[in-house]
């Protein structure tokens, strides 16, 4: 490959954002591409992963993963095609699984990669429902909040990547009721007409609580809190004696950390159990779960939808656009000028 030199693009973080990110936070830089060393694998990527946690690696604040450094590319989930390998097992050709997404070429150690399966779904299936966005929603479900038969269930932020496979699995280990929280009339028809919800608020028309009261007249049972602040307020108020939230994540917040739930005190006197969960804690988890999933996916128990944003030149812009609402289901960025 040596006399073939081969130029990838990548994002580099230009700044840091106080608040809301802007495209001026992100350069696109060129840089040429090594060869593979012994055990080493050379991946072209096909699709990148933009995710609301990554809004917090942006700052330089210590977490459950490092933050970005200031001109260095960023990282994250991305699927691409092996183009040169060096690596026993993993022969050019394969479709895999990485982290080293926000650039064309990634070059791998090969235990860093993830030879997935085409022939069990779609290549961006393992970035979306197949990857860390459905077996985060699976845990929450099953293992965090712990849905069983009868529960009433609350997903926020339910139009999107986790809360739509969260309300398809609530409703699958027994929910009798799931309702769902998203932005906008438009998203809340998709909520009920698509993901098979059987209630949905638009949460930035009128008061949360009054429509969460409206939609879950005998309280709820469990929460599966995707976006915390007020959302977490409305679900405390609303709790039936002993409900579970599965606290996923906080988006509403990582721009602008805001204070509260203020009603915490209730979660003593309905003994409420809330909990926090990392995907990252349970990656072991990841064959178990894709076994039934696929299945899932195959037979339409599961029903998955996906925004993608064409050009990976465009991946700031499709980050953004998660952390604002322009997505329904997996947010996904399609590299489409270095060779698809
Ligand atoms: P997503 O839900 O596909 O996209 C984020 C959504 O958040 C947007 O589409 C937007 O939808 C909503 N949103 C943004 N600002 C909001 C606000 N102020 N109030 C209410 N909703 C708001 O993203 P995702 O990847 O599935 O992630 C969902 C949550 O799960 C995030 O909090 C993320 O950090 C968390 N997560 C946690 C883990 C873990 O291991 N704990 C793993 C994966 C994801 P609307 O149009 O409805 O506003």
């Amino acid at each position: 490959m040596n006399e073939n030199v081969i130029i990838g693009r990548e994002f580099r973080l230009a700044s840091r954002p106080d608040g809301e990110p802007t495209l001026d936070d992100f350069e696109l830089a060129e840089t040429r591409v090594p060869d593979p060393g012994e055990g080493q694998i050379l991946v072209r990527n096909t699709w990148m992963s933009v995710d609301p946690y990554m809004r917090g690696r942006m700052d330089d604040a210590e977490s459950y993963i490092p933050p970005f450094e200031l001109g260095a590319p960023l990282d994250g989930g991305a699927i691409g095609e092996v183009v040169a390998s060096r690596a026993e097992g993993i022969p050019v050709g394969a479709t895999v699984s990485h982290f080293l997404g926000w650039r064309e070429y990634a070059l791998l150690d090969a235990a860093s990669a993830v030879v997935v399966d085409t022939g069990l779904a779609r290549p961006q299936d393992y970035l979306g429902a197949l990857g860390t966005t459905g077996l985060t929603a699976y845990l929450a479900v099953t293992e965090i909040a712990r849905v069983k038969e009868g529960d009433v269930v609350f997903v926020s932020a339910a139009a999107g990547a986790v809360g739509s496979v969260a309300g398809q699995l609530a409703r699958q280990y027994g929910a009798v009721r799931v309702i769902g929280s998203a932005g906008g009339p438009e998203k809340g028809r998709t909520l009920v007409e698509t993901f098979g919800f059987d209630a949905a608020i638009d949460y930035r028309a009128g008061s949360l609580p009054d429509r969460l009261a409206e939609a879950a007249p005998e309280g709820i049972d469990v929460y599966i809190d995707n976006v915390g602040g007020g959302h977490l307020e409305a679900a405390i108020d609303a709790f039936n004696d002993h409900g579970r939230a599965a606290l996923v994540g906080m988006v509403g917040e990582y721009n602008a950390p805001v204070p509260g739930p203020r009603n915490l005190y209730v979660a003593v006197k309905k003994r409420l159990t809330l909990r926090g969960v990392l995907v990252s804690d349970h990656l072991d988890r990841f064959p178990e779960y894709i076994g039934k999933a696929a299945g899932w996916l195959a037979d339409g128990t599961l029903h998955t939808e996906e925004t993608v944003v064409d050009g990976f030149e465009r991946a700031p812009e499709a980050f953004l656009g998660v952390l604002k609402g322009a997505n329904t289901g997996k947010m996904l960025v399609r590299h489409t000028t270095n060779g698809n």
